[in-house]
C-alpha cells in the first residue's frame, strides 16, 4: 500500500531532514472571508509569527496570512545556526556608524540571544539547543584578522566568549585541517529551526493570533486611512501591517523588493555517521570565512548537516551531489557518504548585509533581509515591532536609522547583476 506523497512546499526545493525529524506540523486554516483586525501579519517565518505572538500575548487582534504552509520559507529551512553580532562584524560597522552606535547594534544582537532563550523557556519550545559555534578562516591572509577581532570583541564590544584559535587547535576541534585558523565562540549555539518554528507558531495561535496559510497576499496597502490586504480567499482591513516576507516577497512592495534580494542557498543531511566523534567533536556548529560561506554541524542523532552551495539562477542542478564534494573537502573520509535529504531555501540578502527595517507607507513597515544571519535576529525584531505597536519601547529605530540602500538596476536588471557580482565574490573565494 502506498500512503499519500510527502509533502513538498512549493516556493522552496526539496524536502529537508527537519520535515523528518519535527514531529507533525499543526495545520492552519486557509483565510474564508473578511476579516477586521488591529495588526496584518504577512509572512508565516520568525519575524511574523514572532510579531504575532508578542502582539498576540498583549492583548492586540492579530490576524497572520501565509502563501504556503508556516515554515515554508527560510525559517523552516536554515543552518539553525545563532552565530554573535550581525553579518557584518562590528568593527567593519564602525566607519559607518560610529562605535558607540556599533555598540548598541551588538548590544542590541546580544539581547536577541536572552530573548530566544526566554522565548523558548516561558512557550516550553525544546528545539533541541545545543551550545558553541567555531567560525574558520579558509585563508593564510584572514588569520591576522580572525585574531584582532577576538580581541576587538573583548575590548571594544565586552564580549568575552570568543577566543582564537590557531590552526593546531582549530584542526582539533573541526576533525579536519583545512583551515587556518578559527574562533571558538561559547557565547552562542545552534538549534532545529523547524522546532523553533512549530513553537513559536503553536504559541502565536495558543496566544491568540489568528494564522491563516496556503492564503496569498495579492496585494496590500493603504485605502481610506487604513490598511487593507486582498486574497483570493478573502480581505483583511487593519490599522496597520507588518510584512515579513524576506525573499519569498517577490514584487508584493516595489520599494521591500528593490531592497531585499532573494538568493539560494543548498543544504544536505548524510546519513548517522558511522564515526560522530571524527566530525566537530565539542559538538559546535561551524561556519567559514567564504563570501559564499559554507556552515554545518551535527544533528542530534549524529548526521552531518552541511550547508553551501549558492545560486543565484533557478535551477537547482544536483544539490547532493554539489554538497557531497564540499564535504569532502574539508572531510575527506566522506567523499562516498550516504546523503538521505538535499534541500534549498531563500536567503534574502541586502546590498550592505546588514537588515532592512522601513515603512514604505504609512502603518505599513517591512522588515527582512537579515542576509544568512536571521535566526536570531529575525524573530527578536517580530519581537521589537510588537513592541513598538504596544508604544512602550522603540529599539527597532536603531535598526531602521541603517542606512541600506536599493539595489542598483530596479527589479528588471538588480537579479543578472546581482548574479555577476555574487560569481565574482564566489570566484574570489577560491584564490
Ligand atoms: C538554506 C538557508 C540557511 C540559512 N542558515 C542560517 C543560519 O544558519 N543562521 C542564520 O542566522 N540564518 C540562516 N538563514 C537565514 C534565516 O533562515 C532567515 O534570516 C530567517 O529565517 C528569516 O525569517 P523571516 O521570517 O524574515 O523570513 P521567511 O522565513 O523566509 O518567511 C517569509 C514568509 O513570507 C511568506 N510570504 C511571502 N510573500 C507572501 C505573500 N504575498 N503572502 C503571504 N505570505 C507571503 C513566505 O511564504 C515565507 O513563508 C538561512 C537561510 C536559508 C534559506
Amino acid at each position: 500500500m502506498t500512503g499519500p506523497a510527502p509533502y513538498q512546499s512549493p516556493i522552496s526545493p526539496g524536502r529537508s531532514w527537519y520535515e523528518d525529524s519535527v514531529s507533525e506540523r499543526p495545520r492552519y486554516p486557509r483565510l474564508d472571508g473578511s476579516l477586521d483586525v488591529d495588526i496584518l501579519v504577512v509572512g508565516g517565518g520568525y519575524t511574523g509569527l514572532s510579531a504575532a505572538l508578542h502582539l498576540a500575548k498583549s492583548g492586540v487582534r492579530v490576524c497572520l496570512l501565509e502563501t504556503a504552509r508556516i515554515g515554508d520559507g527560510a525559517s523552516g529551512r536554515n543552518g539553525g545556526q545563532f552565530g554573535t553580532g550581525h553579518r557584518v562584524w562590528p568593527e567593519d560597522l564602525e566607519p559607518q556608524v560610529g562605535l558607540e552606535r556599533a555598540r548598541r547594534l551588538f548590544a542590541l544582537a546580544e539581547d536577541a540571544k536572552a530573548h530566544l532563550h526566554e522565548m523558548m523557556a516561558a512557550n516550553d519550545i525544546d528545539a533541541d539547543y545545543r551550545p558553541g559555534q567555531v567560525s574558520l578562516a579558509h585563508k593564510r591572509r584572514y588569520v591576522d584578522d580572525f585574531r584582532r577581532h577576538a580581541q576587538i570583541l573583548r575590548e571594544r564590544y565586552d564580549y568575552a566568549s570568543i577566543n582564537f584559535l590557531d590552526r593546531e587547535a582549530t584542526s582539533a576541534r573541526l576533525g579536519s585541517s583545512t583551515y587556518f585558523a578559527g574562533l571558538h565562540d561559547t557565547g552562542t549555539g545552534h538549534i532545529h529551526p523547524m522546532k523553533l518554528l512549530v513553537g513559536t507558531a503553536s504559541a502565536a495561535a495558543a496566544a491568540g493570533a489568528l494564522l491563516f496559510e496556503e492564503t496569498p497576499v495579492a496585494s496590500v496597502g493603504r485605502v481610506g486611512g487604513r490598511i487593507r490586504a486582498e486574497t483570493t480567499f478573502g480581505t483583511v482591513t487593519a490599522d496597520r501591517a507588518l510584512l515579513a516576507t524576506n525573499g519569498h516577497g517577490g514584487t508584493l512592495n516595489r520599494r521591500n523588493a528593490a531592497h531585499v534580494m532573494p538568493i539560494r542557498s543548498f543544504i544536505a543531511a548524510t546519513e548517522p555517521l558511522a564515526e560522530p566523534e571524527r566530525v566537530l567533536p565539542g559538538g559546535e556548529a561551524a561556519d567559514d570565512s567564504r563570501f559564499v560561506v559554507r556552515y554545518f554541524r551535527k544533528s542530534v542523532d549524529g548526521r552531518l548537516l552541511f550547508g553551501g552551495r549558492e545560486a543565484y539562477s533557478s535551477s537547482e542542478g544536483d544539490i547532493a551531489g554539489q554538497i557531497r564534494a564540499q564535504i569532502a573537502d574539508v572531510y575527506p573520509h566522506l567523499k562516498d557518504v550516504g546523503i538521505t535529504h538535499a534541500w534549498g531555501g531563500s536567503v534574502a540578502v541586502t546590498m550592505t548585509r546588514m537588515p532592512y527595517v522601513a515603512s514604505p507607507e504609512p502603518g505599513l513597515t517591512a522588515i527582512g533581509g537579515f542576509s544568512g544571519h536571521g535566526v536570531l535576529l529575525s524573530h527578536f525584531t517580530g519581537r521589537l515591532y510588537a513592541e513598538r505597536v504596544a508604544g512602550n519601547r522603540d529599539r527597532l529605530a536603531e535598526l531602521e536609522a541603517l542606512k541600506v540602500p536599493a539595489f542598483p538596476g530596479g527589479t528588471a536588471l538588480r537579479a543578472p547583476l546581482l548574479f555577476l557580482a555574487m560569481t565574482w565574490y564566489a570566484l574570489r573565494d577560491r584564490f
